[in-house]
């Protein structure tokens, strides 16, 4: 098989480089993924925390009510206990005495009741909030399974593609001259899946970068691959692009 002109090579790297972008956009998609699955995993994380806030919330005033229930029937038991004693006392003063007494405790045990009823209302309104944090949470954790099903056949997707691209890149591997296919490849890995670039304005495609009217013509004359000096890809005038420019 004789070796193919230069031009014809260029316009072959093209069409190879369509095929490498492809493959290059697929791949960075699919590496993004895992990152995107931790993203809502952490986010649904932070929702569960939430709940898991809420039902400790819930069992501390669980415990405070049944602190304050021993507080309130120690009172109840004093007050028994002094109502008891008042029948025994001999004096007038010493029964005044007692009564002020009874009568102090019966305030103190009243305070504890209004606790009670405040703490009682607490656990009502947090058992609510619970339930509906657990609700809320099984519809974030369906979604969450329907956004990673989804995520998953994207990737599934993208490595069909990535298999046809792959065949489709092994069939026109042959036909490159092996010097221009390694320095094509070595373009492609370090310069972000872009080696050859056209020029379109008198710029490099790849960088922006100024082409001067003599490297236009050093391209056009096709006996050499000529490289933009600032981004190092292969340069080359796209037929198309000089037909537009005629017009
Ligand atoms: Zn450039």
């Amino acid at each position: 098989m004789p070796a193919l002109d230069l031009k014809t090579q260029l316009s072959n790297l093209v069409d190879l480089q369509k095929i490498d972008s492809e493959i290059y956009t697929l791949r960075s998609e699919k590496n993004a993924k895992p990152n995107e699955i931790k993203a809502l995993e952490d986010a649904f994380e932070e929702k569960r925390q939430s709940l898991a806030d809420i039902e400790k919330k819930s069992l501390d005033l669980q415990k405070q009510r049944k602190e304050i229930e021993i507080e309130l029937a120690t009172k109840e038991e004093n007050i028994k206990k002094l109502q008891v004693q008042l029948f025994q006392l001999k004096t007038n003063k010493e029964y005044q005495t007692m009564l002020n007494e009874i009568a102090g405790t019966k305030a103190d045990a009243s305070v504890i009741e209004d606790k009670v009823i405040l703490v009682l209302e607490q656990i009502d309104k947090t058992k609510v909030e619970v339930e509906d944090e657990k609700q809320r949470l099984q519809g974030e954790e369906k979604l969450l399974n329907e956004q990673k099903k989804n995520i998953e056949n994207r990737i599934k997707e993208i490595d069909d593609r990535l298999t046809q691209l792959d065949a489709q890149r092994k069939q026109v591997l042959p036909g490159f001259d092996p010097k221009i296919l390694t320095q094509y490849e070595r373009i492609l890995l370090n310069r972000d899946g872009l080696a050859i670039v056209n020029v379109n304005n008198d710029s490099c495609q790849g960088c922006n970068l100024h082409v001067p009217p003599q490297v236009i013509n050093l391209i056009k004359m096709y006996e050499r691959i000529v490289i933009c000096e600032a981004c190092n890809r292969i340069l080359y005038i796209s037929e198309t692009t000089t037909e537009a420019e005629r017009q």
